[in-house]
């Protein structure tokens, strides 16, 4: 092992430690979190500080997620690996690659034509295969792929999207940030009952604005 491998293998552990202290238990999730490279997805000087847990510029004016918040996200969905799975908000795709280890398919949608180009480069890349990314204004969902078995936005909502509820399958889960873009937004569950939608608060959290219509770029 040369110094620059030591060094690597030490921001990784220390990157694993920031993820369990932060409340990212699943061992699975943790796995897979190892295993796909957060620094592939993030561009020019930034690509430096993946392995810090903080958001990171990813272009269009958009951020990549905190590592620990991906992580807190993913294990939420409760995935078994059969799933299909929307994600509302591609940004890097980084969030989706990891979705694509614990479930069985993937849709992921981005209003910005640029980011969801770069991140299907990378799934392509990665020979991550079972991810569709589209360009697309996910608060209204995916309708010709509807219904789904876990919907995670990784943008937040004043409420959680009427026709993203529509798409949950009953039993389904959906995890969305609400609240307004520049306050104090919580993350939340919904679970679909027979019945109705039950709504559980997980924790704060701050997530660019979900914006309706397509992007510029
Ligand atoms: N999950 C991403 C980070 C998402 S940042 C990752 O792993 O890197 C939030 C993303 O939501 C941004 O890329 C933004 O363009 C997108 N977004 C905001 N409103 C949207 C909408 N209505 N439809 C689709 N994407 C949207």
């Amino acid at each position: 092992m040369t110094p620059a491998d030591t060094t690597e293998a030490e921001r990784k552990m220390q990157f694993l430690f920031a993820l369990r202290s932060k409340g990212v238990t699943d061992a699975k999730v943790l796995t897979v979190m190892e295993k796909i490279e957060r620094a592939m997805f993030v561009r020019g000087i930034f690509s430096e500080r993946a392995h810090d847990d903080m958001p990171l510029p990813i272009g269009c004016g958009q951020t990549i997620s905190q590592p620990s918040v991906v992580g807190i996200m993913t294990q939420a969905l409760d995935l078994t690996g059969r799933e299909k799975v929307l994600e509302v908000g591609t940004g890097s795709g980084y969030q989706a690659a990891i979705l694509s280890q614990l479930a069985r398919r993937v849709y992921t949608v981005d209003r910005y034509k640029r980011l969801v180009a770069e991140a299907r480069q990378m799934f392509d890349q990665l020979g991550l295969h079972n991810i569709t990314a589209i360009t697309a204004d996910g608060s209204h969902g995916l309708p010709e792929q509807a219904p789904f078995d876990r919907i995670l936005v990784t943008a937040a909502a004043e409420d959680p999207p009427g026709p993203l509820l529509a798409q949950l399958k009953v039993g389904g889960i959906m995890i969305v940030p609400v609240g307004q873009s520049d306050t104090v937004q919580s993350l939340i569950r919904v679970k679909r009952l027979d019945s109705g939608y039950d709504y559980e608060e997980l924790r704060p959290v701050r997530f660019v604005p979900l914006v309706e219509g397509l992007g510029q770029d």
